[in-house]
């Protein structure tokens, strides 16, 4: 781990002085959402994934028609929900975001659905997780726009179909494989987003320190941008640790040094893995050349199997440490060198 030059003091905290960085008014979630494009021409990279929207969106704007349903899919971080709200504000049309945990039964979708005027982009967030009885009553909704309610219970019970106003459904979904083929069938637009390489990253940490009214040099966009397992989300976190250094130390811009600095004390090394993923390679690493089912590895690392899946497997198989086998996990020669293990003598 690198080691820095500047001695960590927490008094500083109490006493900034005149001329540091300004800690920013927005407490860290405004800040967030304060730092997600606006609009197409604010978001950064992903060049084919706009295209495609930008001519679905000229499309059905010049027939007067409205917007397909969209399906984003992609690790957590990459811009999905970003993508909603831009879609919204380009069609000019109102955004309704629900999650799919939060979707128990289909009478959770009535009362949105219902509020739909026409053209209204309606969001829901980790799409993969609405029960499978929730998902089969936004088929209609979906192809005819049209759903039905159940009114009383019992033997008085009586469905009253409601006709729906058009709208634009817009799912995100960290795991597509778990949708149903019918259910991604409904979906008119597929888009796939992909990790950001280092030189997007730095576009969008030096749009974000503008946006957060900082100063940030290139070298240091360089390297938090090349730590962030290719991730906007991420980079805008290292970003708000390397600010609060410079805040600190008094610093008028996040140089290398400080960039270094709070990377070192997120214990994020120089392939963007943190101590989580350290863990689950030493797990793997007990015996090199045997698979480990994802169950075990959670279990041993003390994490969800969803979380290993959804948010720390994709950048080590990007890396090269681990591989997926039909019979679980295995790690690589490379990974047993990132956790210093020589895989022959212990394979033995
Ligand atoms: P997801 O829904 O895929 O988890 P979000 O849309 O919530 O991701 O993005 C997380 C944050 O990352 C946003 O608040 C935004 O600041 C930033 N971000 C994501 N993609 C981009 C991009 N292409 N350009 C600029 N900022 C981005």
């Amino acid at each position: 781990m690198s080691s820095t030059e500047n001695v960590f003091n927490p008094d500083a905290f109490e006493d900034v002085p005149e001329g540091a960085l300004q800690e920013s008014p927005l407490p860290e979630r405004e800040l967030e959402v304060a730092l997600r494009p606006q609009d197409l021409s604010e978001f950064v990279g992903q060049e084919q994934v706009l295209d495609n929207l930008r001519i679905a969106l000229k499309a059905a704007k010049g027939r007067g028609d409205t917007l397909d349903h969209v399906l984003f899919s992609g690790p957590p971080g990459l811009g999905k929900t970003s993508l909603a709200r831009i879609l919204a504000r380009e069609l000019g049309t109102n955004l309704h975001t629900v999650t799919g945990p939060g979707l128990e039964r289909p009478r959770d979708l009535v009362g949105v659905l219902t509020q739909l005027k026409r053209g209204d982009v309606f969001f829901i967030d980790e799409i993969h997780r609405i029960p499978a009885n929730v998902e089969e009553y936004l088929y209609t909704a979906m192809e005819d726009f049209r759903v039905e309610v159940t009114l009383d219970q019992g033997p008085h019970a009586r469905v009253l179909p409601l006709q729906l106003e058009c709208f634009t459904m817009v799912g995100a979904t960290t795991r597509e494989g778990l949708l149903t083929a019918p259910f991604r069938g409904r979906f008119g637009l597929f888009e796939r987003l992909t990790p950001y390489p280092t030189e997007e990253l730095v576009r969008i940490l030096q749009r974000s320190a503008d946006l957060m009214g900082i100063r940030i040099n290139a070298a240091a966009a360089e390297l938090l941008g090349s730590r962030s397992r290719g991730t906007p989300r991420i980079a805008n976190r290292f970003l708000r640790r390397a600010r609060d250094l410079a805040q600190v130390y008094n610093e008028p811009q996040v140089n290398a040094k400080l960039a270094l600095e709070a990377l070192d004390r997120m214990g994020i090394d120089e392939h963007g893995l943190e101590d989580m993923d350290r863990r689950i390679l030493r797990c793997l690493g007990i015996h090199p050349g045997t698979a480990v089912g994802v169950r075990t590895i959670a279990a041993s690392v003390g994490e969800t199997e969803r979380t290993i899946e959804e948010v720390f497997e994709p950048h080590l198989l990007r890396c090269g440490f681990l591989q997926r086998t039909s019979r679980g996990r295995v790690i690589t020669a490379k990974g047993c060198e990132i956790i210093g293990i020589n895989p022959e003598q212990d394979a033995n």
